[in-house]
């Protein structure tokens, strides 16, 4: 599913509950996230939709590296010579989107056993299990204006994963919150703002300390790596969250 415009600027692409989303400026189009590699397709359908062409396109940056935000990353890299951009601390995990280090089975388990889930099996259908790594990328740099289109600010938010970042727009008054904030896990099936279950995030505690960096954004739109986007406020996305606390 594609919904343009879910901000100022900024496009969802949507699909098995896996989100990825297009930054569009006049001096082009930043990728957040390449989902899963079945959202190859969507995407190009979205910039042709929008009049645009894949040189228009001058980045992609990951908040992570789960394989469901590493989908089609590889194949922009080498068909576009897209650069794409990754927190070192999970530039690891982008080129080995399946290697989690101590919680790899209980990660995975679900995904291999996906009857009783109806959202990872989804999931899998779309390519979930089969996702390529890509290897070749660059440093993206918390606290700083990263010089793509629409210039985001980078937000170290550890816990989900060690090198997970947000992306805050304060010209579009967005955050983007990739899986350090939710409105759906699918793991649960939950929706409503909160972190993503302990199955599937790295360090719920550390997790749950980096909420803080995501209110003090004060954006008016959260987009989520997971789930529609909160239109409430940071601050109270954030509350909501730091209530339902680990599960
Ligand atoms: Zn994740
Ligand atoms: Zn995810």
């Amino acid at each position: 599913m594609i919904r343009p415009e879910v901000g100022d600027g900024v496009h969802l692409i949507s699909h098995a509950h896996v989100n990825c989303y297009v930054i569009e400026d006049d001096d082009g189009i930043t990728l957040v996230d390449a989902g899963l590699p079945t959202m190859w397709p969507m995407l190009l359908w979205l910039l042709e939709d929008r009049g645009r062409r894949p040189e228009d396109v001058k980045a992609l940056v990951l908040t992570h590296g789960h394989f469901d935000h590493v989908g089609f990353a590889l194949r922009a890299h080498r068909e576009w010579g897209l650069p794409v951009l990754v927190h070192k601390q999970d530039a690891y995990l982008a080129a080995h989107p399946y290697r989690y280090k101590p919680e790899r089975n209980r990660f995975l388990y679900p995904f291999t056993h996906p009857r009783s889930l109806p959202l990872l099996a989804g999931m899998a259908a779309a390519g979930a299990l089969n996702v390529k790594g890509v290897s070749e990328t660059q440093v993206l740099k918390p606290g700083t204006a990263v010089p793509v289109p629409g210039r985001p600010t980078v937000v170290h938010t550890p816990g989900h994963t060690d090198g997970h970042c947000i992306l805050h727009l304060p010209d579009r008054d967005t955050v983007l919150s990739g899986d350090a904030l939710v409105t759906l896990d699918p793991y649960t099936g939950k929706s409503g703002p909160q972190i993503v279950a302990s199955a599937a995030t790295a360090n719920t505690r550390q997790s749950l300390a980096s909420l803080q960096s995501i209110a003090a954004t004060g954006a008016a739109l959260v987009l989520p790596g997971h789930g529609a986007p909160w239109t409430h406020g940071a601050v109270e996305a954030v509350r909501q969250a730091a209530q339902i606390g680990a599960h």
